[in-house]
């Protein structure tokens, strides 16, 4: 029997002396920001609701597909039939999940005009994203307020992990000062992506959240984990002494370039998905109705208070009621823009 009949749904893990009753209860209390609700965060996602954690915001920009299913373990067959955006599909089966943890869904792009909004009241961020350019994002955002993040990454076989503790361990930018220029590295389209290697590296995230969560700092992971589940390679390289270079414009010089906007697009070709999204750079808020009686008249509309879809030709159309969308046929970003203008106006 534990003293508070809400927590004896953890008791296994309470057992566990790393956790114990003061470390459930730290849980209790604690706020995260997960950033990615697809392969890696969905299974972060089911952890941490599961462990308990207080409050867990769930941001994704994406809607689900069927070839999302074969590692992105939250969704079915039924949401890509009722074209839910991932994370609001992935918080209805949380909620069934635990009904004790805040889940809050948010359906947007994280840029540097909203990632601090999205971060400044939580104590922990995850990256579940697939892309260098949220990541350095969320580094800027993490190191300038002063919160822990965890940085994970997946392609074919292997995947590698980070912990961020900001003025205890390096940066991301200490570690991995540029992200690789497009068609420099592979990708989910050229190498694929097992399931396995998400779910271990999503797995390793998930219990480095939970060490930061409970206070228990010391146990972190400080060096950067590499894993191959097809070439059965474990390797950790250590990276602690890159701290101490103190060269790293973001965390030595605090000059967080992502953040102020030095870097990065609003217009973005989709990792393995032959898409581009473009980004409404002012705030807007669509009125799918009148939309959908205009663009009737070049074929079907289908849309819900999430998403609104169409075709033209050979490209296929999804916009939010934010303005974005995702342009599905070409992975030209210019041509994209010309159909976004074109289509959906500026
Ligand atoms: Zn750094």
């Amino acid at each position: 029997m534990t003293p508070d009949p809400t927590l004896e749904r953890y008791s296994r893990q309470m057992r566990f002396p790393g956790v114990g009753l003061e470390g459930q209860k730290l849980l209790r209390n604690s706020r995260v920001t997960l950033c990615g609700c697809g392969a890696l965060g969905t299974v972060l996602a089911s952890s941490l609701i599961r462990a308990g954690v207080g409050f867990l915001r769930l941001i994704d920009r994406d809607f689900i597909e069927t070839h999302n299913l074969q590692r992105q373990i939250l969704f079915d067959e039924a949401d890509v039939t009722a074209n839910l955006p991932k994370a609001e599909a992935a918080a209805r089966k949380l909620r069934l999940v635990n009904s004790q943890v805040t889940i809050e869904p948010v359906v947007t792009d994280v840029d540097r005009t909203n990632i601090l909004d999205l971060v400044k009241d939580v104590d922990l961020i995850l990256d579940g994203t697939d892309n260098f350019e949220i990541r350095y994002l969320i580094n800027d955002a993490a190191l300038m307020l002063g919160k822990p993040w965890v940085y994970g990454g997946c392609i074919g076989s292997h995947g590698q992990a980070i912990t961020i503790v900001p003025g205890q361990t390096p940066c991301l930018r200490c570690v991995i000062e540029a992200a690789p220029a497009p068609g420099e590295a592979a990708t989910c389209e050229t190498a694929g992506v097992l399931g396995p290697t998400v779910n271990i590296i999503a797995s390793y995230q998930a219990a480095e959240a939970l060490k930061i969560l409970t206070g228990r700092l010391d146990a972190i992971n400080r060096d950067l984990i590499f894993i191959d589940v097809w070439e059965n390679v474990h390797k950790k390289f250590s990276i602690a002494k890159l701290k101490d270079r103190n060269t790293c414009i973001c965390c030595a010089q605090r000059k967080f370039e992502w953040l102020e906007g030095a870097h990065g697009s609003q217009t973005t070709s989709l990792c393995g998905r032959n898409a581009v999204q473009v980004s409404h750079r002012a705030a807007v808020k669509l009125d799918f109705e009148a939309m959908a009686k205009q663009l009737r008249a070049l074929g079907a509309v289908d849309f819900n208070r999430f998403m609104l879809k169409f075709n033209v030709a050979e490209y296929e159309f999804t916009v939010f009621p934010d303005g974005r969308a995702i342009i599905k046929g070409t992975s030209d970003v210019d041509k994209a823009r010309t159909l976004y203008a074109k289509y959906i106006g500026h």
